[in-house]
């Protein structure tokens, strides 16, 4: 197989990189979305092909076969996936990519041929921050696959062990860096690292979750950045800078939306907030049910109508009957609008790609800060499917865990319709005083079936 001059990679993974530069430039708008996807995606085919031609490559047979099992098995589980499920299986993908890097580390320092001090520690830091994302990405994949709870997990003094597990695996890695044939201080790293991952993400539960999933991205980066410098890499080095850097600035995206610092994140704070109501003391003898001929009759008069989506649409499909719904409402001469939370759903962006997959126009989608004054002047707030993002405690509750997290400020509207099966709380496990208020009425039912319904009443009307 001829090999590649080394000038000529590098130009190759220059290329690349420039790809992923405009490709991530391109996904900033709406518009140039789709074209910034595909040369961020021709980038990575140029990296893996050229890479293919490295001098040090000597055999394929390892190559050709990790490719076949790993295209057989991504579009198996591709193709398998319910859309439902995409968050899960993006926090399992953020950990395959921790798992990637600490492999290759691994793989480095096994063949012994790390020379010097700044290998060993590229190689620690690979091993360490890689198997944090890939433990911890397996126990946020098992929180939203509802495999294990979604609320906090801890005991005493875990901040206490954690803090131990990191000292004691920067220590080893300090030690490595002294004695680099010592496997069994690099396999108690790779302990060490792997129990801090699950470690850390276990205790966050809530409405945290988002937070942890951006910064499980981010880490994953870091790992393969770390991996680039072992291997000599450029193209790993910059890639996995791209997805560090963007992985923190969404993390700080999310902390801003939530109203949290990072620190408090991630030292549980929200974990161990006070004693909040009961379902019985929020709901009982003030819920309202309704059915969808009543709802029509509200929205037939309605002159602006505000669509709050959250995980129940996702989970009830109910996008494309969500748009219709608005279509019918507008050819009847009603404004409708759509209020995007930035953490509603199980994904950044959850809701964003639901809609536009129902083909429902960007600029109606409308975010917390703009829509937030509106509601006022809203006859009728249509709540598919969302809870947390509206629940008035994170306002008025100084007891509540989620104190402070800003919200969509639907029970402000002159109406509000709530569609969702029960009063089953959502993802961050709490009563939800809205749908005891006043000017709210419940319409229970799969998301989907009961828009649809609303709809077809609306017509007959
Ligand atoms: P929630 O998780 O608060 O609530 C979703 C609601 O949907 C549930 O109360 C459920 O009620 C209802 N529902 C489920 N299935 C259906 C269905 N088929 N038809 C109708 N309703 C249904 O969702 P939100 O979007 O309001 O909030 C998102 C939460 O998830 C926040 O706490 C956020 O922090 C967290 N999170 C967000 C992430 C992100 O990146 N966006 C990542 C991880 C977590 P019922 O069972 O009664 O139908």
């Amino acid at each position: 197989m001829p090999h590649l001059a080394d000038h000529w990679l590098n130009i190759a993974y220059l290329i690349a990189a420039s790809l992923f530069v405009f490709g991530i430039k391109g996904l900033t708008k709406p518009r140039t979305a789709v074209r910034g996807n595909q040369l961020a995606a021709l980038g990575m085919l140029i990296a893996c092909v050229v890479t293919v031609f490295h001098r040090d490559i000597f055999g394929y047979e390892f190559i050709v076969a990790g490719v076949i099992l790993g295209t057989v098995i991504g579009a198996v589980m591709a193709i398998r996936v319910q859309m439902t499920s995409m968050p899960q299986m993006i926090a399992l993908l953020n950990g395959f990519g921790g798992g990637a890097s600490f492999a290759v580390a691994t793989a480095g320092y096994i063949a012994g041929d790390l020379v010097g001090a700044v290998a060993i520690i590229s190689t620690g830091a690979a091993v360490l921050i890689g198997a944090v994302t890939t433990t911890g990405s397996i126990v946020a994949f098992a929180k939203l696959q509802e495999l294990i709870s979604g609320k906090s997990i801890g005991f005493a003094g875990m901040k206490f062990v954690n803090a131990l597990l990191l000292l004691g695996s920067l220590v080893a890695i300090g030690y490595l860096v002294i004695e680099p044939g010592n496997e069994m201080v690099f396999w108690a790293l790779v302990a060490a690292a792997s129990l801090l991952g699950l470690m850390l993400v276990l205790p966050i539960g809530g409405a945290d979750m988002p937070v942890v999933i951006a910064l499980l991205n981010s880490y994953s980066g870091v790992a393969a950045s770390a991996a680039g410098f072992v291997t000599g890499n450029s193209a790993l080095i910059i890639t996995g800078s791209l997805v560090g850097a963007s992985g923190l600035i969404l993390t700080q995206i999310m902390c801003k939306a939530m109203n949290r610092s990072l620190t408090n994140v991630l030292f549980g704070v929200m974990a161990e907030g006070g004693v909040s109501m009961s379902d019985d003391e929020v709901y009982q003898g003030k819920v309202k049910s309704s059915s969808a001929d009543e709802v029509a009759m509200i929205l037939e008069t309605a002159q602006r109508v505000v669509i709050v989506p959250g995980f129940g649409m996702a989970m009830a499909q109910a996008q494309h009957a969500v748009r219709e719904l608005a279509d019918t409402l507008e050819k009847r001469g009603t404004v409708v609008e759509y209020a995007i939370h930035p953490v509603a759903g199980r994904m950044p962006g959850h809701m964003n790609v639901l809609l536009a997959e129902a083909e429902v126009s960007y600029e109606k989608l409308k975010d917390m800060d703009t829509i937030n004054p509106t509601f006022e002047q809203t006859d009728v707030a249509i709540v598919i499917g969302a809870n947390d993002v509206t629940n008035p405690m994170a306002r008025e509750d100084k007891g509540s865990p989620i104190y402070g997290m800003p919200i969509l400020n639907v029970d402000k509207a002159r109406t509000v319709v709530v569609v969702k099966r029960s009063l089953s709380s959502g993802f961050a496990g709490l009563p939800n005083p809205l749908f005891a208020k006043d000017n709210t009425l419940m319409l229970f039912g799969d998301g989907k079936q009961a828009i649809i319904d609303i709809s077809t009443a609306l017509k007959d009307a």
